[in-house]
């Protein structure tokens, strides 16, 4: 099968039903998905891949902050996530994507 180019250099082809591993743009989660959907999600948020939970989020800003762009609030959220991520290092994505409220609790600012 022949790839195209550079787009899915974030990927790793997982299984033979065409099943890729995409990571997140913004928070670095990986989640298994059709290339369809990966399309889709991308065509959606200016060619970056994102998780559902940031998919969410961007969602959210971007009907709160209808003056942005679609480019400007997924580069807005994947500064966030990353500042998070260098300021906690002990604290693991999966903790903050299935109890986002403990995550709040356990790493508010001092
Ligand atoms: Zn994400």
């Amino acid at each position: 099968m022949v790839k195209s180019g550079k787009s899915f250099e974030l990927l790793r082809e997982v299984d033979h039903d065409g099943v890729l591993e995409a990571e997140c743009g913004c928070c670095r989660l990986k989640e298994k998905c059709t290339q369809d959907y990966i399309v889709e999600v991308k065509n959606l948020h200016v060619g970056i891949w994102v998780c559902g939970l940031c998919s969410e989020v961007l969602k959210e800003h971007l009907s709160k902050n209808p003056e942005i762009t679609m480019e400007e609030a997924v580069n807005g959220h994947r500064e966030i996530c990353h500042k998070l991520m260098r300021n906690l290092k002990s604290v693991t994505i999966p903790s903050l994507v299935t109890n986002p409220l403990a995550f709040h609790r356990e790493n508010r600012p001092l």
